[in-house]
């Protein structure tokens, strides 16, 4: 009997193989393959063309995994095409290593067996009505979104209704942006349910990996809470997908396989036909405009727990409250900020940047520092004591000759949280202050340090936007914005949706006890409409204005996307392959073809990068369309294209 077997590599199609084996559909087998063996997995239709001067070689070996349900295996052949990606990689991403894993001895599962143990929590009636909202469905597909301030308990309204479905044999998934997947998160879950959850990351041990895999493709295993790859893990007997903070970008797997998990997620779940929920404070615009359209189902939670108010908002303006040079907190802002610190408030100044300052200068010879390999400046991180390309991750030291007779003069220019932190502790000299960015809290020790802001041990924090990550720190009520200005850079088409959910999640750190918190905002910025618009108790209003300037400009959610990067080492021959590249496609593709431009980051990693632009209708069709023209084209050696379908980041 012959059978088609896909394999976890670049080619989209399955190959054909010869048994005398019993095989059926999603079946893992241990095929030859060139000159190695590997996993593959029996699929549902033959390679079209097949080249028939290749041998058909015999399946080796049937495992002893359970086999993939035909559900999961249609998802999988969606997700290539939709996401222009290989079917061979699509399956990567479900397989281990390229390996299935057989059975392990059950006794590791042990850990993570279902026991769900009363517990004191009681629901409000707001939550319970959300409950209810969410639970009318018949464990059909249904998008449901749950759309909760900050702090209102949305958590134990969907720990219930995965509870429910738990208690009825199904499996539970549970996604999390991967910063929100700490300690506090699995504390929560263990409080609710009383047993553990399986957590799924890229930092777990290749031993969990396969402890989890196996548990959770033998149904020993009943819930996972996972970042973006758990996606794609072998569900026996899934119920419901839960994605958590569903407006967070990071959701959005940028590089290799491109795809975003909150909309795979939708996809899977209608594949799979269950119920999905998506949790957030404020929905992102693409969720936003489905629940107007009536295509997702919403209920609210407006109350704050412990009916806590929001924070407070105020402006400070520094155009009369002159900052001194090299100097970012204003007279004003110290004041204010007194005031809280009298009251044993915690302080939490915030600037999105990481390291001393963005851009380091020669006083003498006017060279800047730069990334040898990317068209970017070197941050200065001065704990480190070294220049740093965010990027690439080149490192540099700071010392340098200009002239025979000696050393640069550097000029720093621009903070970035080491140098606030230099000056918070200059202006409050008796307080305890710590540094809250990815380059301080990704250490074993921070778990300490977490313990002691929760504790009020340090009354002031330096904060990037990672503070923003569902950090639950009862003391802060009051949030330093130190330049607002900074924010609204950029040409990002997302920019501003990108800001209102950035401080939203900010504000929503604050205030969380119950006592009066207040966020202020340092601008030069004359005209602060775009702080009100941002900081609006109601963000639908903003989002429906967003929502129009999308539909009138011909954005997304309105038309599709599909951002495409040549790049290249030879800046000419680049872009002249660029336009030829361009006009190659334009005739087949259905949707218009915008570029090439270069990209805002030209030059990244050593190689020069121009940008193309596919902008088209919501349909498949597009795909489908380039997916056939690109495999025409064939770049020269050197030259790569890389495909993103719903690009979030336009570097
Ligand atoms: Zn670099
Ligand atoms: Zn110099």
């Amino acid at each position: 009997m012959k059978v088609p077997i896909l394999i976890p590599n670049i080619f989209n199609h399955p190959f054909t193989y010869e048994t005398s084996l019993k095989l059926k559909l999603g079946d893992y087998v241990i095929v030859p393959f060139g000159k190695s063996e590997v996993t593959g997995i029996v699929w549902d239709e033959f390679e079209k063309n097949r080249n028939k001067s290749f041998a058909i070689k015999k399946v080796l070996k049937k495992l002893d995994v359970p086999s993939l349900k035909k559900n999961t295996i249609k998802f999988l052949n969606w997700f290539s095409e939709y996401n222009m990606i290989p079917r061979g990689m699509a399956l990567k991403l479900l397989l281990l290593s390229s390996k299935a894993i057989e059975k392990i001895s059950s006794e590791p599962y042990e850990q993570f067996k279902v026991n769900i143990k009363k517990n004191k929590i009681v629901l409000s009636k707001e939550q319970k009505s959300c409950l209810k909202k969410m639970n009318i469905s018949n464990q059909k597909f249904r998008v449901h979104v749950l759309q909760g301030t900050t702090g209102s308990g949305k958590t134990m309204v969907y720990f219930e209704a995965l509870k429910e479905i738990i208690n009825k044999g199904f499996q539970g998934l549970i996604l999390l942006p991967e910063i929100g997947l700490t300690g506090q998160f699995q504390k929560k879950f263990i409080e609710f349910f009383g047993f553990k959850p399986a957590v799924w990351h890229s930092g777990i041990t290749k031993k969990s990996k396969e402890i989890i895999w196996s548990g959770i493709a033998n149904d020993k295993i009943k819930v996972v809470i996972g970042a973006r790859s758990s996606l794609f893990l072998p569900f026996k007997k899934l119920g419901l997908i839960i994605v958590d903070e569903e407006h967070d970008q990071s959701y959005k797997q940028d590089e290799g396989v491109t795809y975003n998990a909150r909309d795979m997620a939708v996809a899977r779940a209608s594949f799979e036909n269950i119920p999905i929920n998506l949790i957030t404070a404020v929905p992102s615009i693409e969720t936003y405009d489905n629940v107007k359209k009536g295509k997702y189902s919403l209920s609210k939670l407006d109350q704050r727990y412990l009916n806590a108010s929001l924070p407070n908002y105020e402006i400070i303006n520094l155009n009369n409250s002159k900052l001194n040079s090299q100097s970012w907190i204003s007279k004003e802002t110290i004041e204010k900020v007194n005031f809280h610190l009298k009251k044993k408030d915690q302080v939490l100044f915030f600037l999105n940047r990481r390291g001393f300052s963005p851009h380091v200068l020669c006083k003498k010879c006017f060279t800047s520092y730069s990334c040898p390999n990317c068209s970017i400046n070197l941050v200065y991180h001065k704990k480190k004591q070294n220049l740093l390309c965010h990027y690439c991750g080149y490192k540099a030291l700071l010392d340098r000759d200009c002239t025979k007779e000696g050393h640069c003069e550097f000029i720093f220019s621009g903070p970035g949280v080491e140098r606030i932190s230099e000056e918070v502790k200059k202006i409050f000299p008796l307080k305890k202050t710590t540094i809250f960015s990815s380059d301080t809290m990704n250490k074993k020790s921070s778990e300490d340090v977490l313990e002691k802001i929760i504790n009020n041990e340090i009354q002031i924090l330096i904060g990037t936007q990672l503070i923003s990550k569902g950090f639950h720190f009862p003391s802060l009520n009051c949030i330093v914005v130190v330049d607002i200005d900074l924010s609204s850079q950029g040409h990002d088409l997302r920019g501003a949706e990108k800001n209102l959910q950035l401080y939203h999640q900010l504000s929503g750190r604050a205030g969380r006890t119950g006592k009066p918190a207040t966020v202020y905002f340092q601008t030069y910025n004359l005209d602060t409409k775009m702080i009100t618009d941002i900081t609006n108790r109601n963000p639908d209003i903003f989002l429906d204005k967003e929502l129009e300037i999308r539909r009138k400009n011909n954005l997304p959610p309105f038309q599709r996307f599909i951002a495409m990067i040549i790049t290249g080492g030879n800046e000419r021959e680049l872009e002249k392959e660029a336009y030829k590249f361009k006009n190659f496609i334009e005739r087949a593709v259905v949707g218009k073809v915008l570029g090439p431009v270069s990209a805002p980051i030209f030059r990244l990693k050593r190689k020069f990068r121009v940008r193309l632009l596919i902008r088209g209708h919501k349909s498949l069709k597009v795909q489908k369309s380039l997916a056939e023209i690109i495999k025409k084209f064939k770049f020269p050696t050197g030259m790569k294209l890389t495909v993103d379908v719903d690009p979030i980041n336009f570097n």
